[in-house]
């Protein structure tokens, strides 16, 4: 410890455990190099001190262990589906692979969120990738516009996922405006003109995110959804939904 000590005032670090610990962070991957002229004895007790992510607990969100607290953190300006949602598996396991057993560069964006997650930009290794970027620009997850303040590499990450169709943009939904997202209750009117005698005899299957599939379109009954036969949402880009491409 009195070697972080002399080591911090002398890079003008105040000794608050917030930066204390990013600065742990930091170091934990340059131990070797940094003290690589140290007596042995103090580099092993340096490097025995288990430091770094221990436990994944949902995309984009672990639990990192610093030398005396486990603290919670979440990647920042990027947001992943929930569990239940297309590529939510994906974005587990791009986040066990990027950052379990990994050396990663931490620096705090927020002490807390409402979840009262840390808030944290994550570089893995060995190219200093920030992780947050990452996942945005292979489709693993979306870009948190409100809390990046439109980062700009995160935009431009982005639209090239998108162009590209990757992971999440594969399923032609548009995420990242929060509000817009949510789904939207269907007005009462509307589902009682639904339930007029005339209409179709077609039963569709509508997915929880709102697409309409008709029978015979290869994701019809597919994943979460349910069947209907007046049904309201996004039609299908391949089958058409309730007005299918004249053949
Ligand atoms: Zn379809």
């Amino acid at each position: 410890m009195q070697l972080y000590n002399s080591r911090l005032s002398g890079l003008g670090y105040s000794l608050n455990p917030v930066k204390l610990l990013a600065f742990i962070a930091i170091n934990f991957f340059s131990n070797f190099y940094l003290f690589a002229d140290q007596e042995k004895s103090e580099v092993s007790e340096l490097t025995s001190t288990k430091v770094g992510v221990v436990r994944i607990i949902g995309p984009g969100v672990f639990d990192y262990q610093s030398k005396d607290y486990l603290i919670r953190m979440r990647a920042w300006g990027v947001a992943f589906p929930e569990r239940g949602q297309p590529g939510f598996e994906e974005a587990i396991s791009f986040t066990e692979q990027k950052l379990l057993d990994s050396n990663l560069t931490i620096q705090i964006k927020k002490e807390f969120d409402r979840q009262n997650l840390k808030v944290v930009e994550v570089f893995t290794q060995p190219d200093q990738v920030n992780f947050s970027r990452d996942s945005i620009e292979k489709g693993i997850g979306w870009h948190n516009e409100d809390e990046s303040m439109r980062n700009g590499a995160f935009v431009i990450a982005q639209l090239k996922a998108k162009r590209r169709e990757l992971g999440l943009w594969k399923y032609g939904r548009s995420y990242g405006n929060a509000p817009k997202d949510k789904e939207i209750p269907i007005p009462l009117l509307r589902s009682m003109i639904g339930r007029n005698p005339f209409s179709s005899s077609i039963n569709y299957w509508v997915t929880t995110f709102g697409k309409v599939h008709r029978p015979g379109c290869s994701f019809y009954e597919r994943g979460r959804g349910e069947l209907s036969r007046r049904p309201t949402g996004t039609n299908c880009r391949i089958c058409g939904g309730t007005s299918p491409k004249s053949k």
